[in-house]
């Protein structure tokens, strides 16, 4: 059976999530800020915030020093896709391997195992995705499944 191996290129989004999680300093108090997860930082964010991160156009980060309230938006590019975890429910369960478990053949749908890993709490999960049969996707121009 073929089984196709994608690993991602994982250095760089390592040393980016390191960055960006590291506890911002409020210059008011020279205390750590706290950062928002995905749930409590969208009272924060604008609508057009909210939109681009639905539209993985860039992901927003909203660090709040509770004593004085003083707020932190940070803006980072959202090509990276990372879901939002189950566990901390923060955007950072990303896809770090892939693999077919069953091929698709020309009547019968394959099956996609995606590995992802949490970069910030360590929760892993696999999921499975559908791989449409080949002869729908080589339809041609026609967009209706063949029947
Ligand atoms: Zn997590």
């Amino acid at each position: 059976m073929l089984t196709l191996l994608i690993y991602y290129p994982k250095i760089l989004e390592k040393r980016l999530s390191k960055i960006r999680f590291k506890p911002r300093i409020s210059p008011k108090t020279g205390k750590p800020m706290r950062l928002f997860n995905e749930d409590e930082e969208d009272a924060y964010l604008t609508e057009e915030m909210i939109a681009h991160e639905l539209d993985y156009v860039y992901d927003y980060d909203v660090w709040l020093n509770e004593e004085t309230g003083f707020k932190l938006i940070e803006r980072y590019d959202g090509h990276l896709h990372a879901l939002i975890c189950d566990e901390c429910r923060f955007r950072t369960l990303k896809a770090y391997k892939e693999e077919i478990a069953v091929t698709p053949t020309h009547n019968i749908p394959g099956l996609l195992k995606k590995q992802f890993r949490c970069s910030n709490c360590g929760h892993r999960e696999e999921r499975e995705i559908r791989i449409d049969p080949l002869s729908t996707k080589y339809e041609g121009e026609s967009a209706q499944p063949a029947i």
